[in-house]
């Protein structure tokens, strides 16, 4: 077994309460995917849990995939890969550079190989896996960020880790997902195990062209899905990883108020674009919302040292 069965990570479901919240009569709680585990974080966790799953039943002895120099997604497969003794095999995107999330990726034991720009452009052409294929023929190949319908269905017990928790905090029930989106396949994921229950909203943290809602579409059809709710909202601000100073203040008085850390790319943009929901009128009073954190703290390191 690559992953032990009964490690079930657990994410602590709490009320977030902050002024413009209360102004718009809105309750909403927090999902703590950021909080799962001291390494492995996030909604990337969910994921793989199903590629791991595929790469045990291949018999594989681990994860080839790829990312970028700050990839929340290969510092959960290299944290994992580290904690439960498989092998990882990180494909980057551009030139060989020491950002905290590489240095990590290399302490916990993933071997790296540098693509390039144009190299790491070819992921998606035929044959592009043969070479690492023949290379590393023990490893199962996972596409970039854990995609796809294996991604989504990982994400299916979100639905239950919440659930269990509403009572904690006197919710008989709940109106809705609110969430950050990149490539859409979290949301379709909470999208199938709602099956219409309840909708599922989305802050896309890329720009339009993107093609989120063309993704969710592929993978709800692909897992034959005939009851679905969600509806996606602009939250990127002008484009992918981009920041503005409203942004970055909301996030310190967000944080101060809180005291729940957020990243600029997805968390922070989510909960901004909620806010601009709210006073836009989007959502009646006394609606209660579930918030996934989805982690992505770690990348904020390099964020920092970036800009
Ligand atoms: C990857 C990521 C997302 C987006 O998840 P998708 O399933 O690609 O939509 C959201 N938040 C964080 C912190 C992430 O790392």
């Amino acid at each position: 077994m690559i992953v032990p069965s009964d490690w079930l990570p657990q994410a602590p479901l709490d009320r977030l309460h902050l002024d413009w919240l209360t102004a718009a009569s809105i309750e909403l709680a927090i999902l703590r995917l950021d909080q799962i585990d001291p390494l492995i974080s996030g909604n990337k966790w969910f994921k793989l849990t199903e590629h791991l799953k595929a790469a045990d039943q291949a018999g594989a002895k681990g994860i080839i995939s790829l990312g970028g120099a700050h990839s929340n997604h290969l510092h959960a497969l290299a944290a994992a890969g580290k904690r439960f003794g498989f092998t990882t095999v990180g494909l980057l995107r551009g030139h060989p550079q020491q950002t905290p999330t590489v240095n990590d990726l290399q302490a916990f034991g993933m071997h790296l190989h540098w693509l390039g720009f144009a190299g790491y452009r070819a992921r998606h052409e035929a044959g592009f896996w043969e070479p690492w294929q023949a290379q590393y023929p023990d490893l199962l190949a996972v596409p970039e960020g854990g995609g796809g319908l294996p991604g989504a269905q990982g994400c299916l017990p979100l639905k239950a880790l919440a659930c269990r928790q509403l009572n904690d905090l006197g919710w008989n029930d709940y109106d809705g997902w609110w969430l950050a989106c990149g490539t859409g396949t979290t949301l379709a994921g909470l999208v199938m195990a709602e099956a219409g229950e309840h909708p599922v909203y989305g802050a896309l943290a890329v720009p339009d062209d993107h093609g989120v809602a063309q993704q969710v579409e592929r993978i709800l059809a692909q897992a034959g899905v005939s009851d679905s709710s969600y509806e996606l909202f602009d939250a990127s601000r002008g484009g992918f990883a981009k920041v503005d100073s409203l942004l970055l203040e909301f996030i310190e008085q967000t944080e101060q108020a809180s005291g729940i850390p957020l990243e600029p790319l997805y968390t922070g943009k989510a909960l901004l674009a909620l806010k601009q929901q709210l006073e836009a009128g989007k959502f009646a009073p006394g609606t209660r919302l579930i918030f996934i954190h989805t982690g992505g703290l770690q990348g904020r390191r390099g964020f920092s040292s970036k800009t």
